[in-house]
């Protein structure tokens, strides 16, 4: 799917309040990075390029309905960056795995765990969501879905809602019906709201009451808080 920009600047801003912002064509960057990129060893400024390149087709081409489908913006960046950096780094999945997963993890411990998506009554509701299960935790659920249906398959879904939607917007159902055309199979089961139990091994949509584990082929992303406990 062609950039649906004309052109691409990276302005780098001193006191910016975060580390990078996209608007469409336009990258702020936080001043400070301008430090790291000067080492050779450290790809950390490469990644966070890389997670804002991408937000022009997540979150700038297409963007969510409603801010409880946040996570689908970034962890979609956050997913892409790593894998676009596969052939241009050292292993970011490697890093993604001592250092973002276990966030996520930590995050998944405390009183205010979620879903990856779930209902929320404004932006601040969507933005005081932890970090680390926006971003970290929904990249995992995503990484998890492309070794379900295969990483072609996966790809083939997003360009086709890059395609179906493209200046406009659209939800977590929007997406996963792409999914399921390309993959050719019925993925609202993976999507859709249900019951967790703390030993069923898997990880995937997880509630406040229903920690994440490690061992699974099969997620399940969204639901409402506080829906799903032992049972
Ligand atoms: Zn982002």
């Amino acid at each position: 799917v062609p950039c649906p920009y004309p052109k691409y600047d990276i302005a780098f801003v001193p006191g910016l309040s975060a580390l990078g912002v996209s608007i469409p064509g336009l990258m702020l960057a936080n001043e400070s990075l301008l430090a790291r990129m000067s080492d050779p060893d450290d790809d950390f400024v490469a990644n966070l390029v890389t997670h804002e390149v991408a937000h022009l087709w997540f979150g700038g081409q297409v963007s969510m309905r409603w801010w409880d489908d946040l996570w689908l913006d970034e962890a979609m960046a956050t997913y892409l960056s790593d894998t676009a950096d596969v052939d241009a780094s050292t292993d970011p999945w490697t890093v993604y795995g001592y250092l973002e997963k276990p966030r996520a993890y930590a995050a998944d411990e405390m009183p205010g765990r979620q879903p990856v998506s779930s209902p929320v009554a404004s932006a601040a509701d969507a933005l005081f969501r932890l970090p680390p299960l926006t971003y970290s935790k929904g990249a995992a659920v995503i990484r998890q879905l492309g070794a379900l249906i295969g990483p072609d398959a996966l790809h083939r879904g997003l360009s086709e809602y890059l395609r179906r939607f493209g200046g406009g917007g659209a939800s977590l159902d929007d997406l996963v019906a792409c999914w399921s055309q390309c993959a050719d199979r019925d993925l609202t089961g993976w999507a859709g709201p249900r019951r967790v139990t703390r030993s069923s091994g898997r990880w995937r949509r997880v509630s406040r009451r229903a920690p994440m584990t490690t061992d699974s082929s099969i997620g399940c992303v969204r639901g409402w808080p506080g829906s799903c406990g032992p049972g």
